[in-house]
């Protein structure tokens, strides 16, 4: 393992940082993202094939982060290497319309079939904006209901649910226009909207949250949500940015809950850049530019070929019988693991494909624990995120599976022992 050292500039031990001419490294911290951060200086990718990626130190990992859960056919799938290419070599993206939208939006909302209409963004986070921008916009109220823990990108509204710690340089205005309760809590949920149930543009849901420990939401807390949003003429926004692998009809099929407007991104780009809100059509007719005092909605790169053509071809090569497949590997890991670990304080959660490990009882693990377990799982070829979420890809089988239970439940029992 890489020492830490810290200048006043940041990290020095990284051998690919490079300076300015005033001593700063040229990315604040030494991170392109600051999601990427372990700790302390971070390996480099330098090639991925399937459900393998190797770094710059000349190990092999399973990859398990899968670009924060994105890559649902892992590295390079050759189909997908096609599609993009393909739209690549025919100009990149163009400033009027592609039929790889229309691909793309067919093969999405088929998955959909009580919503009507897609608009495509570049990622999860523009499509929140978007899907709230547009439940403002039809209801003509402000306030949106977010639970505690979830997570919805980086706007300025999805950063409040984080709570005060991720709220710096968030206007006060803002952060008063949301409200935050807790996870599976039916009576805060009551409480809140009929306080004030004409001020409420949107209820949003993340129906697996990764910021509270990937927290099992209850049947009864979703459906509340639903009645009460039909109830009061609120819109019910499920952000499936992550989730939508979970089903064929993404965690809301799962749950059997109807959505007014539902988010995704990750999976449907094939590995690019994307976002996408879906939406009932007397909703999506905000942002119908034919229709006077529409809502805007542009992006120069919304829609772009080459995400479009990788997403369709990433949908096309995820049926039904695929999600499944995945998911029943993901009892897998989870059934092995939790064997494995039985007494040390760990437990591991998750639903189908994501898989996460947290001390057990803790639902918002520290960030000093996270970063340990990274680097024990890295230590045995495992990548997951920082915050130690695993994903799996179809390149993956029974035998992976069983070998990525293997180097999870190790790295955990190295990690509980160092708590001793
Ligand atoms: N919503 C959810 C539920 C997410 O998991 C994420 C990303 N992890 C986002 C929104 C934001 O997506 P992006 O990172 O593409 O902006």
């Amino acid at each position: 393992m890489v020492a830490e050292q810290i200048t006043e500039h940041g990290l020095v031990d990284d051998p690919h940082l490079r300076r300015g001419a005033r001593g700063y490294p040229l990315l604040p911290g030494g991170y392109g993202r600051s999601t990427y951060y372990t700790g302390r200086p971070s390996p480099y990718a330098v090639r991925g094939e399937g459900y393998r990626v190797w770094d710059d130190r000349g190990r092999e990992h399973i990859d398990a982060n899968n670009n924060f859960t994105s890559l649902i056919h892992g590295n390079a799938h050759p189909e997908i290497v096609e599609a993009a290419v393909r739209a690549l070599s025919a100009g990149a993206s163009w400033g009027i319309p592609n039929l790889d939208e229309w691909e793309l939006a067919e093969q999405l909302m088929t998955r959909l079939p009580s919503l009507d209409q897609v608009r495509f963004t570049n990622s999860g986070t523009e499509a929140v904006m978007a899907a709230i921008r547009i439940a403002r916009g039809s209801t003509g109220r402000d306030r949106v209901l977010v639970t505690d823990g979830g997570y919805h990108g980086t706007s300025d509204v999805a950063l409040v649910p984080g709570g005060p710690s991720y709220t710096r340089g968030v206007p006060r205005g803002v952060i008063d226009d949301v409200t935050p309760i807790p996870l599976n809590d039916v009576s805060a949920l009551h409480a809140a909207v009929e306080a004030a149930p004409a001020a409420y543009a949107a209820i949003i849901l993340d129906l697996l949250p990764n910021r509270a420990g990937l927290l099992h939401i209850t049947d009864e807390f979703v459906h509340s949500a639903r009645e009460l949003a039909s109830r009061h003429g609120i819109v019910l926004i499920i952000d499936e940015v992550i989730s939508l692998r979970l089903g064929y009809h993404g965690i809301s099929g799962e749950y059997g809950i109807e959505p007014d407007l539902l988010t995704t991104g990750k999976t449907i780009g094939g590995g690019f850049p994307v976002g996408a809100v879906a939406g009932r059509g007397e909703l999506m007719a905000e942002v119908d530019p034919t229709k006077p005092n529409s809502l805007p909605h542009g992006g120069t790169f919304s829609g772009n070929p080459v995400s479009m053509a990788a997403g369709a071809a990433a949908l096309r090569l995820y049926p039904e019988s695929e999600v499944l497949r995945l998911n029943a590997l993901g009892e897998i890991v989870r059934s092995s693991v939790s064997a494995r670990i039985a007494g040390t304080g760990w437990t591991v959660r998750g639903q189908g494909s994501l898989i996460r490990a947290v001390p057990e009882g803790v639902n918002k693990v520290d960030d000093a624990t996270q970063h340990r377990l990274w680097w024990e799982s890295y230590e045995r070829g495992l990548l997951g995120s920082p915050a130690n979420l695993l994903s799996l890809s179809t390149p993956m089988d029974k035998a992976v599976a069983v070998d990525l239970a293997d180097r999870l439940a190790d790295a955990v029992i190295a990690v509980s022992d160092k708590q001793d």
